[in-house]
């Protein structure tokens, strides 16, 4: 149902801080325009919440790259998290939409979900339903903390999260909005909540003691590591820490709540993915120094070494000979597994660069990298690295721009979201799924380095059966052949030009 949106309507709020106009009809919903939906969340109070948003997460060039809606990113780090509960308020479609995203990606926890209507939103039930199903669900038993994701029409009507209470019987109460309209992408969205975690956790590590790690302390400095990485990556991080007497820390999203304390009590902080803005600006007021970019082929590693080295205080020589002793194997990795071919890549994860750097590194031509994020200071090594050896860059990439950097360069290869893939299959050219296939391999030290090889170079070969394939199917399921028919289809004639439509006005 289309609504109309008053503005100045909308200020006649309640005191409870539900916007009366904004939920007529049947709310705000994606229909209402990105917009409209803002405006309405800043009259509703979010404005400095939006303002933050802004600067966290700028747009541009584009307004907001196509992936999934954003709130995914939330939802999946509160799923993955030992004794954390989630529940949505949002519109039933889109809880619909993310409840089956979640479980199509493995999700083994319940979705918890506060449904409402315009009634409940109108008189502000909404917000005491949530508390009530929040009380309901702190059981310390059970829980360390449950996450409430406002998601648009919630957000775009005010309903005030920030009015939950704290702790419930020890269980941590996070209230986060994360709308469309004000996160871009579904990467930001998990920083939005690992950052209000790790700002919940400082506090309470700030005024008095905190559990310890599930297997304690360990005995060297740790670096704590940010971003969602295959498995087997922070453990060959740990192996390249070793030599300069560091260790490896809690990844954030962290899997349990106590690893915050870890991850904040570590020496350093990486940035192995380069978007935790708001997780970054935490580990900054706790005094944790922040290093930029991983440990990708050799010149990565070289280079993240001896930041990591400096930002620990480890000395020179010891830096030296840790690098002396990990990067021939990593060249020699490199080396044994060649990438030999034209690879345009694009993706929402945010590795975009360091996988662009390990296939530079492995050989290939990489004329083209578009990744969703934004630029942050956090992946500039790899910016420069890549920007001299030729490659293009484009943050906040569209589809479009992919699309586009895929008929310019005719690439042998391309990695890139869903619709980059399937266009470049019916052009009869080999691609990958980014996320499916390329950010869920090891990345980081010699692991990386062949195993990317190996999936890149099976692709590659594949140019053949593409070939095959298209010579045998050409012209079927296209044009007027595609759809069902009972007989063989004929090509009808094409239809005349239509007669020029008359104005209204003229019409008996
Ligand atoms: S929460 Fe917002 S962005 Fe996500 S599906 Fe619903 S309307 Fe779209």
């Amino acid at each position: 149902m289309p609504v109309s949106l008053d503005i100045a309507a909308l200020r006649a709020r309640r005191p409870e801080g539900i916007d009366l106009a904004a939920t007529q009809g049947d709310g705000l919903g994606c229909h209402a325009g990105k917009n409209a939906m803002r405006a309405a969340a800043e009259v509703a109070g979010l404005s400095g919440t939006l303002e933050q948003y802004r600067r966290d997460y700028p747009a541009g060039p584009h307004d907001q790259p196509q992936s999934m809606c954003p709130a995914f990113g939330s939802l999946r780090v509160g799923l993955r998290m030992r004794r954390t509960m989630t529940i949505l308020s949002g519109s039933a479609c889109c809880v619909y939409g993310l409840t089956f995203t979640s479980h199509f990606y493995g999700a083994r926890r319940s979705v918890g979900y506060v449904p409402f209507n315009s009634e409940t939103l109108v008189t502000g039930k909404l917000f005491e339903d949530i508390r009530e199903a929040v009380h309901a669900s702190a059981k310390p038993q059970d829980y360390d903390a449950i996450v409430v994701i406002n998601l648009c029409v919630p957000t775009a009507s005010g309903v005030p999260l920030r009015l939950l209470p704290k702790q419930i019987d020890g269980v941590r109460v996070i209230g986060i909005d994360v709308p469309g309209f004000g996160v871009p992408t579904h990467a930001e969205a998990k920083d939005v909540l690992a950052g209000a975690m790790l700002k919940f956790a400082r506090s309470e590590a700030e005024n008095g003691p905190v559990q310890a790690p599930r297997g304690g302390r360990s005995e060297r400095p740790s670096v704590a590591l940010l971003g969602e990485m295959f498995p087997v990556d922070p453990v060959v991080i740990g192996a390249l820490l070793e030599p300069l007497g560091l260790s490896a820390g809690p990844v954030v999203p962290t899997r349990e709540w106590r690893e915050l304390y870890g991850a904040l009590d570590a020496a350093a902080v990486a940035a192995i993915h380069p978007f935790y803005t708001a997780s970054v600006r935490e580990f900054e007021a706790a005094g944790r120094p922040v290093v930029s970019s991983a440990p990708v082929g050799h010149d990565g590693t070289a280079d993240w070494l001896a930041a990591i080295g400096k930002a620990c205080d480890v000395p020179q020589e010891k830096i030296a000979a840790a690098q002396n002793r990990l990067l021939p194997a990593i060249r020699g990795a490199l080396s044994a597994a060649p990438i030999r071919g034209r690879i345009t890549l694009s993706g929402y994860e945010g590795s975009e660069l360091l996988v662009a750097r390990l296939l530079v590194e492995s050989g290939a031509e990489v004329p083209y990298v578009g990744t969703a994020c934004p630029r942050t200071p956090w992946s500039e090594p790899d910016r420069t690295w890549l920007e001299e050896r030729g490659v293009t860059i484009r943050y906040r990439a569209s589809l479009e721009d992919d699309l586009a950097a895929f008929e310019e360069f005719r690439p042998d290869l391309a990695i890139g979201t869903t619709p980059v893939v399937q266009k470049a299959k019916e052009a009869g050219t080999p691609a990958l799924y980014f996320t499916n296939l390329i950010s869920a391999r090891p990345l980081m030290g010699a692991a990386g380095a062949g195993s990317l090889a190996k999936v890149v170079n099976a692709a590659l070969a594949n140019r053949p059966r593409f070939d095959a394939m298209r010579a045998f199917f050409e012209g079927v399921g296209t044009g007027h052949a595609a759809g069902i028919w009972q007989d063989v289809p004929t090509r009808k004639a094409a239809p005349k030009a239509a007669a020029p439509l008359k104005p209204i006005g003229e019409m008996v």
